[in-house]
Order: C-alpha cells, then structure tokens, then sequence
C-alpha cells in the first residue's frame, strides 16, 4: 500500500503518507493502518494479523536504527579523541595506544554496519511478503466467490472510472445487464448446488465470449454485468445476441447420471452512456431494457434506442 501511495497509483494513499510526513509525532505504521482500512475493502482477522506484523517489523527496524546510530555516535566521539590526541604533542606509545583504539573502534563500526545492512535487507523482504499479502487480501475483496469473476464492489469502481474516461475522451460505453432466467425454478427443480453450478457456467460463458478491455461481474443474485468500451449499442447488442446464443446453446449434466438438466437462458438490456450520465443513469437504462426483454418473453436481448 505504501508502494501505491508513493509510486502515485493511489491519490488517497499518496494523500495520506503526505500527511504521515506533517505528523511526525503519530507512529507511521498506525498511519499506513488507518489510511488501508480507508482505502480498501477488508477481510477484518487477515487485516488484523497483518497490523500486527507491521507494527512489530516496524518497531525493530527502529530498535536497529537507533542501535546502530548509537554505535556509529560512539565511533564518531572516539574520532574526535583521535584528532585531539593528534593535535597535542604526545609519546609514541601513548600514540599507538590510541592508533590501536581507533582501528579497533573501525572494525566495530564497520561490522555493526554490515549487521544492520543485512538487517535492513531482510525486513525488505518481510515487507514485500506482507504487500504480497495485501494484495491478496484486496483481489479477495474485488472477487465474487462462488464464480472467481470480479463482484458487485469492483463493478462500482469500475463502471466511474470507465464512464469518466468515455466522457473525457468522447467515446461510448455500452453497459450489458444479463439475468437468469427463471433461475428461481433451476433451485428448486434440482437444488442449489446445481444452481451455483449454473451461475459459474453463465460466469465462465460470458468470460469467453469478451475480449481484452471488457469487464464482467456478478451484479447481484443471478444477475451480471459487462461493460463494452469504444463500442456503440449496436456493437454491444451484437455481443449480447453472441453472449445469450451461447448460454442457451450450451448443455449442463448431471455429473453422476450425465441426464442433462434444462437449457439455461438468460435475459439481456443493453444501455450506451451519454455525455452527462451519472453511473446510476446508465444502470437504471440497462435495467429498462432487461425488464423489457423478460416481459418480451425471456430469452432476449432489447436494447435502448
Ligand atoms: P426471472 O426470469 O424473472 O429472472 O425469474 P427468476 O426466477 O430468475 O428470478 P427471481 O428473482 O424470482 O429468483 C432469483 C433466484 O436466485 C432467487 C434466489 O434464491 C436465487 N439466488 C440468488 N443468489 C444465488 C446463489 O448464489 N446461488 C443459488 N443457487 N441461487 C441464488
Ligand atoms: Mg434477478
Ligand atoms: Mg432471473
């Protein structure tokens, strides 16, 4: 998280260790804590654990720190002694006395240096294993479960910064809502194991059928979304017609007795932003044109004129 703050890929976060920077007295690693739960979506025990390794890496980063310093204050002290040593006019033995201090005050320096140098190098590591972990701990909280595409959360962020980049570069975005239909009675005629399995087939169709660029998430209960950049209503309606052609000509098996249950089919409105669309306009297009085609009969798309 700090990397994203510092190298400038989160304006929060870059925010936030700008003001670690004016608030000196407040511990960074409380800070760095703060501003991840602001900023990301949290599993709260994961999260927990790793507050806890930050704080105690840390706290031993300091301790070595001011170790170290001190050893490095000693030996400075233990130079001006020499130079004062050097000034006066003073015995040879007395000399090599303080030659042989000085050389053995080196050596101590040099080695707690080296210490703290593989100390330094270590605590890098631990720190990029705890990122690793957050990293992890944030793509959970972007990904629905049950069929490893991006969920609701995602989607949300996803659509306002896609909708603010068409507007700023005048391009369209089409919006795609896609429903199960009659998913209801897929539960109830075989169970809802085989309705999760019939929500990670739509899942893995409607990924198949995308190209780069696209974004498709679970949206809700059995509904999903796919948003179509630099495509018009007329590109996104040829991909919803792609999309609905191959979820209903596809066949799902029972695996034990291989009968195959009812072809699933699903329902599609398809919305184009406009200049001055908030999110939620472009949602509530989509859903009129998904509304239309269940009372159309199911098993379509409809698209907004
Ligand atoms: P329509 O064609 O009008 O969309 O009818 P429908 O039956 O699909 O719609 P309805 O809203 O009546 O039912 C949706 C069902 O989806 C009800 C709910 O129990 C089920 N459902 C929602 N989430 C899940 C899930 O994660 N797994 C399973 N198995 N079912 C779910
Ligand atoms: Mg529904
Ligand atoms: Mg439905």
């Amino acid at each position: 998280m700090a990397y994203d703050g510092a190298a400038g890929n989160n304006d929060v976060l870059k925010q936030a260790l700008d003001e670690a920077a004016l608030l000196p007295d407040k511990p960074l690693a409380e800070h760095l804590w703060e501003t991840y739960r602001r900023s990301y979506i949290q599993d709260d025990e994961t999260l927990d654990n790793i507050r806890h390794e930050l704080k105690l890496l840390i706290t031993n980063m300091q301790q070595d720190m001011d170790r170290s310093g001190g050893t490095l204050q000693g030996y400075s002290a233990r130079l001006g002694q020499f130079l004062t040593v050097l000034g006066a006019s003073t015995s040879l033995r007395d000399m090599q006395i303080e030659v042989k201090r000085v050389i053995d005050d080196t050596r101590a320096a040099e080695q707690s240096h080296r210490q703290f140098e593989a100390q330094i190098s270590q605590i890098s590591g631990e720190l990029e294993s705890l990122r690793n972990e957050l990293m992890q701990v944030k793509q959970a909280s972007l990904t629905d479960s049950l069929t490893g595409i991006s969920n609701r959360g995602a989607f949300d962020i996803h659509l306002e910064q896609a909708l603010d980049f068409a507007q700023q570069g005048r391009s369209s975005l089409c919006l795609l809502l896609a429903d199960i239909d009659y998913f209801k009675k897929i539960n109830d005629s075989y169970g809802h194991l085989v309705g999760d399995k019939v929500l990670r087939y739509v899942a893995a169709t409607l990924k198949r059928c995308l190209k780069g660029s696209d974004f498709v998430a679970r949206f809700g209960g059995e509904e999903f979304a796919v948003l179509l950049p630099d495509t018009d209503i007329h590109g996104a309606y040829a991909v919803a017609e792609k999309i609905r052609q191959a979820i209903c000509s596809g066949r799902l098996k029972d695996m034990n007795s291989g009968k195959a249950y009812s072809t699933v089919t699903i329902s599609i409105g398809v919305a184009e932003s406009a200049g001055d669309d908030r999110p939620r306009d472009l949602i509530d297009r989509a859903d009129r044109m998904l509304y239309q085609a269940k009372s159309g009969g199911r098993n379509r798309c409809e698209k907004a004129a």
